[in-house]
């Protein structure tokens, strides 16, 4: 028997049992006759105590630990004179009678604490060791709990989790595919999935109704800070349903984690915003609502008054921020700097000061004290605070405008990790253009369901149609999004049009799920979220990567197993693949 109790379990009421504990060596103190070692295991720490009473072995090896050494120790315990409220096994420690050591420990490359010296590549290729510590650990606690909660939420909805494939077929739409060369076909690929979209949908087909998987995607997109190549989705589709039926639902669904996770209850249903309100009243499609400072729109009060910078811009938009009148010239310097960032991309900034002894600006010299009231007004601004304005080119603007409102509620603190402020962002457009490849590609995906008021516009303005689709976005950060899905052939067809793909394309790519939908396919929707981001915000972190066993750094590389690596050149013959030298 290796242990009777694990390293954090212990407490007063077990004072005086024989116990056997083993775990790792954490820290050993020698204080000249007597030496303390902490021992740790997943569970916690217990104070170990070898003291002049000890038999002389005992001395001995506890002599010999370090850290990291994996021990197993037997002893009595006792209560402890001076106790730790710290960790739960601090009113006690256990009186060693014997120690082995079951396997020793080279010295670690940085401290097993919850402050370590160690930097993040350093801890990324010895992740087996940082997952030892606390943090990373309760991260993966937190992971867990969650799965287990949408797990048993979802099963009690009457959900079926079903696994779908990882060896796909690629598809040009979306991010770009990772691909899987296949040694029996040489010359042909699979592709890793993006989402498990086009299955989810034949499962609907098939008749299965609800069903749902917590599964990896993979999505070979440029790396960006934070950004994972694999991911975990929590994917969801129902049958028979409409965008309500999925909302309430899913709501439900982070309801039930911010209740058995958190243990916040939100009463009320989660505020619902068309996609074009979202941008005109915080220049983002998923707005942080954990503050105010919406947008507002100057244009007919500011232009014609021999403001040039007004008068020739698109879009002239402002945010109040309160209780800011007093801000020194070098705190607006340093505002003025930050919207002028290559990242923020304003030209400048214009504020008006609504102090309590009268409103002054910057642009005094054209516009009058009223003029001034009339903007503070419209703002519904209060003396005391300060209004700050943007122009430009509208869609350009309305960004910068978002930055600067995210900026100035970092200064203020109105960003708290305990507040969590969901909103369904709805309406989104179906298509986007794009320039460059002069055509429209779906601002979801291509199985998205127009509204059906807005189909007519296929014929006229395909820029215009509103997409039966929406995004959960908690406190800024998108965590889940989805759609009502086109279930009709021929519907499926005109989007295929309206993306530009020949219907040789289309059958090509996407002929399994369109012959599908001639054998009765139910009308579908569903949504997928972010897990890893979930949990994330879940554990109020900025950073996915705790919250993922073993993650890749922002290069897209496993740091640990050293992967992307080269293969064999008889690996490279097998799968009839020539790389290209260098
Ligand atoms: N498959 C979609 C995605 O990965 C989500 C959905 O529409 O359900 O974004």
């Amino acid at each position: 028997m290796y242990r009777s109790h694990t390293c954090g379990e212990l407490r007063i009421a077990d004072t005086g049992k024989q116990v056997t504990l083993s775990g790792w060596v954490q820290r050993v103190r020698n204080l000249g006759g007597m030496s303390f070692i902490d021992i740790r295991d997943r569970y916690g720490v217990t104070q170990v105590v070898v003291d002049d009473a000890s038999s002389q072995d005992v001395k001995d090896i506890s002599a010999q630990l370090g850290r990291e050494y994996v021990i197993q120790v037997s002893g009595v315990v006792v209560e402890r004179a001076s106790k730790n409220s710290k960790i739960s096994t601090g009113d006690i420690e256990v009186r060693a009678e014997a120690i082995k050591i079951l396997n020793p420990s080279i010295t670690p490359p940085f401290t097993i604490e919850d402050e370590t010296d160690g930097g993040d590549e350093l801890r990324m290729k010895y992740r087996y060791l940082d997952l030892r510590r606390n943090p990373v650990k309760n991260a993966l606690l937190l992971r867990h709990r969650m799965a287990q909660e949408v797990r048993r939420y979802l099963d009690g909805e009457g959900f079926i989790e079903v696994e779908t494939p990882f060896l796909i077929k690629s598809t040009p739409e979306g991010a770009r595919d990772f691909v899987v060369p296949s040694r029996m076909h040489p010359g042909e690929f699979y592709a890793l999935p993006q989402s498990p979209q086009t299955f989810k949908q034949l499962l609907m087909v098939a008749g299965f109704d609800k069903y749902f998987q917590i599964v990896k995607c993979f999505r070979d997109e440029d790396l960006r800070a934070d950004r994972q190549p694999e991911f975990t989705q929590i994917d969801c589709e129902m049958s028979f349903v409409e965008r309500d039926d999925v909302l309430q639902t899913f709501e439900g669904l982070v309801k039930h984690l911010f209740a058995k996770v958190k243990g916040i209850e939100f009463k009320e249903q989660f505020m619902r915003m068309p996609y074009s309100e979202a941008m005109e009243k915080y220049g983002s499609d998923k707005p942080d609502l954990r503050f105010g400072m919406e947008f507002v729109e100057l244009n007919a009060l500011v232009k014609g008054k021999g403001f040039g910078v007004f008068d020739n811009a698109e879009y002239v938009g402002a945010i109040c921020v309160p209780g800011c009148a007093g801000y020194t010239r070098k705190q607006l310097d340093e505002l003025t700097d930050f919207v002028k960032r290559p990242q923020v991309g304003a030209s400048g900034l214009v504020y008006i000061r609504y102090a309590e002894d009268g409103i002054k600006s910057t642009i005094d010299k054209f516009y009058t004290p009223d003029d001034l009231l009339a903007i503070a007004k419209k703002m519904a601004a209060k003396p005391g605070d300060l209004i700050l304005i943007l122009s430009g080119a509208k869609k350009k603007t309305l960004t910068a405008l978002c930055e600067l409102r995210l900026e100035m509620g970092n200064r203020l603190g109105l960003r708290s990790k305990d507040v969590f402020a969901p909103l369904w962002v709805v309406d989104f457009p179906l298509l986007e253009w794009d320039e460059e490849a002069q055509r429209y590609f779906a601002m979801h995906h291509p199985f998205t369901s127009p509204k059906p008021e807005d189909i007519p516009l296929f014929k006229t303005d395909p820029g215009k149609i509103r997409a039966n689709a929406y995004d959960l976005v908690i406190n800024g950060v998108e965590i889940g999004g989805g759609s009502i899905r086109i279930f009709d052939r021929e519907l499926q067809q005109t989007m295929f049009d309206a993306l530009g793909f020949t219907k040789e394309e289309a059958d090509k790519q996407f002929g399994f799920l369109l012959n599908a939908f001639q054998y009765g396919a139910p009308p579908h929707g569903g949504i997928a979220f972010g897990f890893d981001r979930l949990c994330s915000l879940f554990g109020g972190a900025d950073s996915i990567r705790d919250y993922i066993a073993f993650p890749k750094n922002n290069a897209g590389r496993d740091v640990m197993i050293d992967t992307p690596s080269t293969i064999s050149q008889q690996q490279l013959d097998e799968l009839s693949i020539q790389v290209r030298k260098k």
